[in-house]
């Protein structure tokens, strides 16, 4: 492959949990291991499984690479999480002829009118691959796989090496991944396609925090003034009311102040706001909360 003299960035959107750290890193092994200049890290806060992350890397052929800072201007995006095409604006700042590489169950006829722009769109359903060759829902070598069909930024070969090393016993199901994500990304030139209007969370109103907890004792809390912290949950609280004396302890602990009384005094989570820690459930000393599985 001829050898460019450009720094190519990439951002990675992805949820807590879904590995986009480690994609990224392998990324910038394989890089490194074909003689290229690389580097990836991550921005997050302290968050949970499920908050949504940023990682970011950048990749020059010839060129090193001496910025330090977060990928503003992408390349490339890579989308591990189709949901976050409605929370959060995943092609801000893509170049023009840039590239969107996305984990989806949909055909790229059914989601290119989700983008507006010029760029290059590949659609892969990772979600299902990993299933099928790893056991478990977790995306990130997959769309590895993805990104290379659609960028060519490494060889696929190039990644053996550093899979074997993260991964070991567990490398072939992460390779198999890849490659068959390699084989099945589907991809289409758009062409300023126009956005179907979505229900963002910029447009939002959000509740000040007063009104989020009436009376909170807690002066500030999570992340629930910026973003719908409930969107990150993977379990729910559900409350017992044979058991709960309604002495409000769950209330004072949740980090979120998501929880409030209901008109008959009992204590219940605003499930837009919970973010499913299972902090309440912990404190609650008469086990009258107990935490389920989403569905
Ligand atoms: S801590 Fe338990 S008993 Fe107390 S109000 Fe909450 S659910 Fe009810
Ligand atoms: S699980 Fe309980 S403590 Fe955690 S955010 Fe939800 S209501 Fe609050």
């Amino acid at each position: 492959m001829e050898k460019r003299d450009k720094i190519i960035e990439i951002r990675w959107h992805g949820r807590g949990g879904q590995g986009a750290v480690t994609s990224a890193e392998l990324l910038a092994l394989a890089a490194i291991e074909e003689g290229k200049f690389a580097q990836a890290f991550p921005s997050f806060g302290p968050e949970r499984r499920g908050a949504p992350v940023l990682v970011f890397n950048r990749v020059s052929d010839k060129t090193p690479i001496r910025a330090r800072v977060s990928v503003i201007n992408p390349d490339i995006v890579v989308i591990l999480d189709p949901g976050l095409i409605y929370i959060t604006d995943v092609t801000a700042g893509l170049k023009e002829g840039g590239v969107i590489v996305i984990n989806t169950t949909k055909a790229v006829v059914d989601i290119k009118s989700e983008f507006n722009g010029s760029w290059k769109l590949a659609v892969v359903n990772a979600t299902s691959i990993a299933r099928d060759t790893i056991g478990v829902p977790i995306v990130n070598t997959t769309m590895l796989g993805a990104l290379v069909k659609a960028t060519d930024i490494i060889e696929l070969e190039s990644l053996a090496e550093p899979l074997k090393e993260r991964f070991g016993a567990r490398a072939k199901g992460n390779s198999d991944a890849c490659h068959r994500a390699y084989k099945e990304t589907e991809i289409a030139e758009l062409s300023g396609v126009v956005k179907k209007p979505t229900k963002t969370f910029e447009t939002e109103t959000f509740p000040s925090w007063q009104e989020l907890l009436p009376g909170s004792v807690i002066p500030e809390a999570g992340n629930a003034k910026q973003y719908r912290t409930g969107d990150w949950k993977s379990e729910s609280p559900i409350w017992d009311h044979q058991k709960c004396i309604k002495c409000g302890i769950c209330y004072l602990f949740c980090p979120e102040g998501c929880i409030g009384q209901n008109k008959d005094g009992y204590f219940e989570a605003n499930p837009y706001y919970c973010k499913g820690c299972g902090i309440c459930a912990r404190e609650c000393w008469t086990e009258a909360i107990k935490m389920v599985e989403e569905e």
